[in-house]
């Protein structure tokens, strides 16, 4: 009976409020996600290894095939190139919707499970907005993607680990590599005292690596502090 009153109730709301994929557009009807059709959500391709951090080659079996002095692994779940992602990434990340997570959890789920690699002794820590940006948006997306995958792979996670100390540009602003560099040089700080982070192996999570220059930076920070292993870890890498 709860259930026909459900059926009801979801049937009336559908009528009232139509969801559509926030990908093709279509109407979405008994589907596995309020915010994605099936078929857009099983288009978006799952990586199954980490990537060169300096050419974004692909590394099977997690060892370093090309750049030695690469000084993190990159863990990419998908790939930019796939318009079904990229719509729900921004869907998450600008339209305020939560409900776009449920499906990037799923993602990351099975990529993790792909990657066959013991994160056991490593800890989460997300990419940190300004202050500033942060308010104005209302949410950090790299924490609660953080927050998911600390989660995902039982593992803990500390939010205020890094801290942004320059409200920098939007990357996606800079016209090349250099700027791109320069722009985020000096941007974070780590929070607490600086042993925090002494013979850590760290999970930087961020939502999208493109040049790389956000992440390449903070990295630095947290290995002057003396952090082990790191590994940053995005949705989609471009
Ligand atoms: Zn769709
Ligand atoms: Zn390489």
């Amino acid at each position: 009976m709860l259930s026909f009153l459900r059926t009801i109730k979801n049937l009336f709301l559908d009528g009232l409020f139509p969801r559509i994929c926030v990908s093709c557009r279509k109407y979405l009807t008994r589907t596995q996600y309020s915010t994605m059709c099936d078929r857009c959500f099983q288009a978006i391709p799952v990586h199954s290894t980490f990537f060169c951090s300096v050419c974004k080659a692909r590394l099977p079996d997690n060892t370093k095939i090309c750049h030695r002095e690469a000084q993190f692994f990159l863990g990419a779940v998908s790939d930019y190139s796939s318009k079904e992602l990229r719509d729900l990434i921004h869907s998450f990340k600008y339209s305020f919707s939560t409900e776009a997570l449920h499906p990037l959890i799923t993602l990351t789920e099975t990529y993790v499970r792909h990657l066959d690699f013991d994160f056991t002794d490593f800890i989460v820590i997300p990419i940190p907005l300004h202050k500033t940006r942060e308010r104005s948006r209302g949410f950090n997306q790299s924490a609660i993607l953080g927050k998911s995958l600390a989660r995902i792979l039982n593992i803990p996670f500390f939010q205020d680990g890094l801290q942004r100390v320059a409200n920098t540009d939007p990357q996606v602003r800079m016209r090349d590599r250099a700027a791109r560099e320069e722009n985020v040089s000096e941007a974070f700080t780590v929070r607490a005292s600086l042993d925090r982070f002494q013979n850590k192996n760290i999970i930087l999570v961020d939502d999208v690596f493109t040049s790389g220059a956000t992440l390449r930076e903070a990295v630095r920070v947290l290995k002057s502090c003396g952090a082990k292993k790191v590994v940053a870890f995005v949705i989609a890498k471009a």
